[in-house]
């Protein structure tokens, strides 16, 4: 019957989640190499089945030139948005489950963040990024899982730009969001996939109307979208909650090496900011500081709920192969690889 399908389909995802506890997973991912530039070659020498990533330096020799970082996984240029979905989805699951998940794009601007995770497209399913996918899943899954859990509400949040920028990002009292309020964000509750869809097209549309270029938009503001979702245990009776962020970083490019000027340089700067400020928390959460500094930003105050002991996150980073982006590749990996050694307690969240 489909009640016993959907126990054992919850069973095997069990077992696939037990393995997500306890650390912030790094998955990096390769954009694929443009071919036919005469003079550049790949800075990936290759990418290793186990999580490994081989990454040469063309500008040094000998044994300087070449450096491996490992991740949990590492996935190359050919990767389909199907197989990055495979592999978040257990994570993505757990939000049911009463999990605070959050999954987060790092990279240089032009590396793929946005490309994991909306897609470049939305009206073509094959090529949906996490996001899409996550949404109807998690719609697909609670309608199959009602004999066990009882979703009483669907909460979803978006700002009306879909690109919540740090400038405009401003925390007042609210308990809807993790006891913040982020006023160009609006809490809507959704039914179905379709009413998700149809916020995120008029989201997608706004943005477009909002940045001159998409690029622009990805290089200088975060993008944030919250589903919460809360349900029934039935045979308990406990209230779960869980919620789920995905999260399109800013590029962390450094902002000495762009060219802004005015406005865009102090842009530029709150950005980083906010960047580094995520890595302070990291840091501070990676050498289990007594103090984490989650006020110091805007960006690690929301997200604070889903970076500290009862959530799971996942990071997935992006590099571009290409030979000039060499210097901002190397410094993505290596702030991966800080991520990457981060311990979080994993108990559940179903306060
Ligand atoms: P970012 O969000 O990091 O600034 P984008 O996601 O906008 O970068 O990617 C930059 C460009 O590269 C876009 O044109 C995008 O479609 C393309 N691109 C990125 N990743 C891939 C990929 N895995 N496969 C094909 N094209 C990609």
């Amino acid at each position: 019957s489909s009640y016993h399908k959907v126990l054992e389909e919850n069973r095997q995802l069990y077992n696939q989640v037990q393995d997500l506890k306890g650390a912030i997973r790094v998955f990096c991912r390769v954009k694929p190499f443009l071919h036919g530039k005469s003079d550049e070659q790949s800075t990936v020498d290759y990418v290793g089945e186990n999580g490994n990533i081989m990454i040469v330096n063309r500008h040094k020799q000998g044994k300087d030139a070449r450096k491996m970082f490992t991740f949990n996984k590492v996935f190359g240029g050919n990767t389909t948005q199907q197989q990055i979905y495979v592999d978040t989805q257990p994570l993505i699951r757990s939000v049911l489950d009463g999990y605070n998940v959050c999954i987060f794009a790092y990279g240089q601007t032009g590396s793929g963040k946005t490309y994991t995770m909306s897609g470049p497209d939305m009206t073509t399913e094959d090529t949906w990024g996490v996001n899409y996918r996550a949404l109807r899943d998690l719609f697909q899954l609670s309608e199959a899982r009602m004999d066990v859990i009882n979703l009483s509400s669907y909460k979803f949040t978006i700002d009306p730009c879909y690109a919540l920028t740090i400038n405009t990002l401003d925390i007042r009292n609210n308990s809807q969001l993790n006891g913040l309020n982020v006023p160009d964000a609006s809490l809507v509750s959704v039914k179905c996939t379709q009413d998700v869809l149809d916020l995120m097209r008029i989201g997608q549309r706004n943005r477009a109307v909002g940045a001159t270029a998409l690029n622009e938009r990805s290089s200088r503001s975060h993008s944030v979208l919250t589903v919460h979702i809360r349900g029934k245990e039935l045979v308990s009776g406990s209230t779960l909650k869980g919620c789920l962020h995905l999260v399109d970083l800013a590029g962390s490019e450094r902002v000495d090496k762009s060219e802004a000027v005015g406005e865009r340089l102090k842009e530029a700067q709150h950005i980083n900011r906010s960047l580094s400020a995520l890595g302070d928390v990291i840091s501070a959460l990676a050498q289990k500081s007594t103090h984490i500094p989650y006020r110091n930003s805007k960006l690690t105050q929301v997200l604070q709920d889903s970076l500290g002991g009862h959530a799971k996150t996942l990071m997935f980073v992006h590099i571009n192969p290409e030979t000039n982006a060499i210097g901002e590749t190397i410094s993505t990996l290596k702030f991966a690889e800080r991520v990457a050694s981060i311990e979080l307690g994993a108990a559940r969240s179903n306060k």
